[in-house]
């Protein structure tokens, strides 16, 4: 049953009946039609640049609360233009949708796949370590590796570039500055010849996940078992 613009039970009309009722509900669904056309790319039917931004936002800030990791990458397409410029620009139409659509294929419901703008892509990886994100970022690579692209009848070799990079809740940060930061290892990737995944050196996680001396004896109960390497001092 339809709710009515007045409270069910005082609508003079019935809810079925009403012509305001029915007004309303129009509204209510251009509304919404209205609020995804705003968050929508046109072309590739991703999210836009403004909903990434959003929702960069909102999963920092559940970061900061749940103290799990946010990943970014951001995708650079190689040589586009070369694609626009052999096979006219509604072929390359057609090569943003056929990636986008690859993409999307590769990646978990709950990333969030956006059109940066142009060629350039970027994806959220909420509650995801460095590490896992990379490893998704070389799906994404590997899948447009696998599935040719064909363009008036011809094969067509398309790649692209990966920057990646984490979040976490010790830092503070912008949106605009993550991506910033982000699109350090999408430019490393291009001036290492493109076709590759760059990323956020390591070395920072890896040293959080040793334990010094003092937590070793702690865990261990004052049993120093040997390690790899040298346990760290305190
Ligand atoms: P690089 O590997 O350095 O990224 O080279 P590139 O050619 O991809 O980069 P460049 O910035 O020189 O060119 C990007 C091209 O992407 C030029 C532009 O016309 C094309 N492009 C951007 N948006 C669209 C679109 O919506 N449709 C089509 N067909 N082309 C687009
Ligand atoms: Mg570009
Ligand atoms: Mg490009």
């Amino acid at each position: 049953m339809q709710t009515p613009l007045c409270s069910l039970t005082e609508c003079p009309f019935g809810a079925e009946d009403c012509p305001l009722c029915a007004e309303v509900q129009r509204l209510q669904g251009e509304c919404e039609r209205l609020r995804e056309l705003s968050h929508t790319d046109a072309l590739t039917g991703l999210f836009n640049r403004r909903y990434l931004m959003a929702a960069l936002d909102q999963e920092k800030e559940r970061t900061r609360r749940t103290g799990l990791p946010t990943s970014l990458i951001m995708i650079d397409l190689d040589h586009f233009k070369r694609i626009n410029d052999t096979y006219g620009h509604q072929a390359g139409d057609e090569a943003l949708k056929w990636a986008t659509h690859l993409w999307r294929k590769s990646l978990r419901r709950i990333d969030i796949l956006c059109r940066y703008g142009g060629e350039e892509f970027a994806v959220i990886l909420p509650g995801t370590r460095l590490n896992a994100a990379v490893r998704a970022a070389k799906r994404l690579q590997a899948a447009m590796e696998k599935a040719p692209m064909a363009l008036l009848g011809r094969v067509v070799p398309l790649t692209a570039s990966f920057g990646v990079d984490t979040y976490v809740h010790t830092e503070e940060l912008t949106s605009r500055a993550f991506i910033k930061r982000t699109d350090q290892y999408l430019l490393e990737a291009k001036i290492k010849g493109r076709n590759q995944v760059c990323c956020r050196k390591p070395e920072k996680s890896k040293q959080s996940m040793e334990v010094t001396v003092d937590e070793r004896s702690v865990l261990y109960g004052g049993l120093i078992l040997p390690v790899k390497g040298k346990a760290r001092k305190k």
